[in-house]
């Protein structure tokens, strides 16, 4: 009798313990960890898989006023440290109309390392995976970026690149093959199922021009790079497996990759990616109560103030 007690305990407690490393387990895995929700000022902030190398923190600013929603990634390459500083300036103002989602550090474990890839290689070049893929540990946060892609109406991908891009080859800091200081479109424009059609072009150009009228000096204006990622003869065939591509193709979203020149200090890096992004919220028609400075100094003065100097 005494032993089959024994082993009755035994058990029970063998279950218990598997019960409580289940729930453990859960509670770090799941996306509900943190919601400190703000209330009054409409921002919420949720932070996904915290703990871990892949912690992703998103924040939702939403306006009073009905409005579009346009969705800001930060840090997927984490060697392009302008991408993320300039998105980390977005994640606490005061929405009026529409709603901003901030994504400021999608890839956590490339930003610590300092390096484009993360821990499965570059994450721009998982995008065409299925949706609900387990195939990789980086899968989660390229599914949890998918399902805010599907909410937004305008995504933006924020980066930073070498030299200039420019149609036509000028030298070999400014040519067809660099990335500095345009913004990316997938397409000129694209046909919906409903016979209406996104002007990606159109959007690009009209942003890229209202960043442009605030940048003086011109070697550093924003041009329009149409990868024409779908087309047979297309140069960036690689692009098809993009965070872009992937909101534009399977979602129908007016989607941009927003890139900065490395060839420049950081804080102009980081107001030359502010300008471009206050222009495409303008552009989207949100309406933001005071939208970040775009004057490196002031930057520079931000930084320094939070480091308490
Ligand atoms: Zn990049």
């Amino acid at each position: 009798m005494a032993d089959h007690r024994r082993i009755l305990i035994l058990t029970l407690s063998v279950f218990a313990l598997i019960f409580l490393i289940l729930f453990i387990a859960d509670t770090l895995s799941e996306e509900k960890n943190i919601t400190a929700d703000k209330g009054a000022s409409g921002i919420q902030v949720k932070r996904f898989f915290a703990g871990t190398p892949q912690e992703v923190t998103v924040y939702f600013l939403r306006g009073r006023e009905e409005g579009p929603t346009l969705l800001i990634f930060g840090g997927i390459h984490g060697d392009e440290k302008g991408g993320y500083l300039a998105a980390d300036r977005y994640t606490n103002l005061n929405v009026r109309k529409g709603s901003l989602v901030v994504v400021p550090r999608l890839n956590l474990s490339a930003i610590r390392k300092e390096r484009r890839e993360g821990i499965d290689g570059d994450m721009n070049r998982l995008f065409h995976l299925p949706d609900d893929s387990r195939a990789l540990q980086d899968s989660k946060v390229v599914n949890l970026a998918k399902s805010l892609i599907k909410d937004a109406d305008y995504v933006l991908n924020v980066h930073q690149g070498d030299g200039f891009y420019s149609p036509r080859w000028v030298s070999h800091k400014r040519n067809p093959s660099k990335w500095g200081q345009c913004n990316v479109i997938d397409a000129s424009s694209f046909d919906l199922p409903n016979g209406q059609r996104l002007e990606l072009e159109g959007f690009a150009k009209a942003v890229a021009a209202r960043a442009n009228r605030k940048i003086e000096d011109s070697r550093y204006h924003f041009l329009v790079n149409n990868t024409n990622t779908a087309a047979g003869q297309s140069r960036h065939k690689e692009q098809r497996k993009s965070l872009t591509y992937y909101a534009l193709s399977r979602h129908n979203k007016v989607a941009l990759g927003l890139e900065a020149t490395k060839n420049c200090s950081l804080p102009e890096a980081v107001a030359f990616l502010t300008a471009v992004i206050n222009s495409a919220i303008e552009e989207a028609g949100l309406s933001v109560a005071q939208l970040p400075s775009e004057s490196p100094y002031h930057i520079r003065a931000e930084w320094q103030m939070a480091k308490g100097e």
